[in-house]
């Protein structure tokens, strides 16, 4: 029986009825425009005390989840550390599996390391931390505590991608009251129904199903 295979080296482009630019009017006159999303340049606005503004090159870019494209289960950070900071000082945990990237961001070589960061994963007795001063990607499982998460030396620029499968950024803190409590974080992004708004995490637009609304 002949074999019928598809030859990468020879495929052809595939020939679109149509082409799109992205523009919000292109985008609602198409049926999978809501699917392509261009990244808005985003500014930080927290800092912690003590720490330097100038720590992570702006603008930044982050995927935040479902509110940009309806119906993702998954949000990332794109950021470049350029000086010491101290990211993520309280222990938390999440509902689903989070991955952490560090590379080098002197491009084009991710291998072009020099930095000494800090991640603690666990907690208590349990909690180990690691110093990761080569590119490194770390898993850490749904439930399970960790940070703090200290960038302690960057000698040369650090790409940080934080990657969560959840709509929706957030995590679920202990309080010392021993209760706990859940908190989302979308960016100093807009409210995607109200302009004059800035998003508190209200959790509307997550309900959005791409291809019907
Ligand atoms: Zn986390």
């Amino acid at each position: 029986m002949e074999e019928k295979r598809f030859d990468l080296r020879t495929a052809q482009e595939a020939d679109a009825q149509k082409k799109y630019i992205l523009t919000e009017e292109e985008k609602k006159s198409s049926r999978f425009g809501k699917l392509v999303f261009e990244f808005p340049q985003e500014r930080n606005e927290i800092v912690a005390q003590g720490d330097p503004e100038d720590y992570v090159v702006k603008p930044q870019a982050y995927f935040r989840g479902a509110m940009q494209i309806p119906g993702s289960q998954f949000n990332q950070s794109y950021q470049i550390f350029v000086k010491p900071f101290f990211l993520d000082r309280i222990q938390h945990r999440h509902k689903t599996d989070e991955f952490l990237v560090f590379l080098g961001a002197s491009f084009p070589n991710v291998f072009d390391f020099d930095a000494k960061i800090e991640f603690t994963l666990g907690k208590g007795e349990e909690a180990e931390t690691y110093v990761i001063t080569k590119p490194t990607i770390i898993r850490i499982p749904a439930g399970e505590y960790h940070c703090p998460l200290h960038f302690k030396e960057v000698n040369k620029p650090v790409l940080f991608l934080a990657t969560l499968f959840t709509p929706m950024f957030g995590g679920i803190y202990d309080l010392p009251d021993g209760k706990t409590m859940e908190m989302y974080y979308n960016g100093p992004v807009q409210c995607k129904y109200d302009a004059n708004k800035k998003c508190n995490a209200c959790g509307k637009c997550l309900q959005e199903d791409w291809h019907n609304t």
